[in-house]
């Protein structure tokens, strides 16, 4: 069998695929273009982290080492606690076994981790690629803002209460309880009242319970309450009963 259709065949293949224009990244002397929420690298927020652990533990790799200690905060009125925080020592990730699946940052609820799409930290050793919380913070400022919330959402709960208005003081000190702040007015949010029920909006009792004595030393429904409804009405004073009016 003659060789030449198969070395035309192949010359074919060479001359068409010579004049296609190239897809080979020129990196890394241009940068890739990234899609903006790429996992390149985890950054650490170090001023947000509680060292609540929350994220070692969660970490299906074991890769997120925290050392911490407890301070005493002094207290700052007289007569009052001391109180006790954490203090972060050491915070390092292992990114030779991190499997970028972005457990840590979704347990964390304080915002400290976040992804960022860094992802030029390649090192010669594989020892090299646990990094300390000195390199994970580095990489904070390369974390793109949040995405902008959709149309008509809710407030974020950070923003509402930012922007709320602070409480006032209330009117001649703490003497007056609920109703004199339901009267003054002061503050911008005025106590819930509790308003009985008026008694027409009982239902009728049945015939069976108008039948029989209600002994005074057994308690009576308005004894044991089931619902909210019934509190109300345990404390809304009832009309005699057909054996109290004779
Ligand atoms: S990064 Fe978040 S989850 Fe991890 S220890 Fe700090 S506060 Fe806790
Ligand atoms: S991305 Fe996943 S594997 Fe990597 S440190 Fe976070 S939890 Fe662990």
């Amino acid at each position: 069998m003659s060789p030449l259709p198969g070395i035309l065949k192949g010359l074919v293949t060479t001359a068409r695929t010579a004049l296609r224009p190239s897809h080979t990244a020129e990196y890394p002397d241009v940068a890739p273009t990234l899609p903006p929420r790429s996992r390149g690298v985890i950054a650490l927020l170090e001023e947000n982290c509680t060292s609540c652990m929350l994220c070692a533990r969660e970490c299906p790799d074991w890769c997120i080492y925290i050392d911490s200690h407890k301070e005493t905060i002094p207290a700052t009125t007289p007569g009052g606690r001391d109180r006790q925080r954490n203090v972060l020592d050491r915070f390092a990730i292992d990114f030779s076994l991190c499997m970028y699946c972005g457990i840590c940052i979704e347990v964390c609820p304080f915002d400290a981790l976040h992804w960022s799409p860094q992802f030029e930290y390649a090192e010669v050793d594989i020892r090299d690629l646990l990094h300390e919380k000195d390199r994970l913070a580095g990489w904070m400022p390369t974390v793109p803002p949040p995405p902008a919330l959709d149309d008509r959402a809710a407030e974020p709960a950070e923003v509402a209460a930012a922007n709320k208005p602070p409480r006032a003081a209330p009117a001649g000190g703490a003497a007056g309880g609920a109703g004199a702040g339901a009267a003054g007015g002061s503050g911008p949010r005025m106590p819930r009242t509790v308003r009985p029920r008026p008694a027409t909006a009982r239902p009728p009792a049945t015939p069976a319970d108008a039948g029989v004595p209600t002994d005074a030393g057994v308690p009576t429904d308005a004894g044991a309450p089931t619902d909210a409804g019934a509190v109300a009405d345990a404390e809304t004073p009832k009309p005699p009963a057909d054996g109290d009016a004779s």
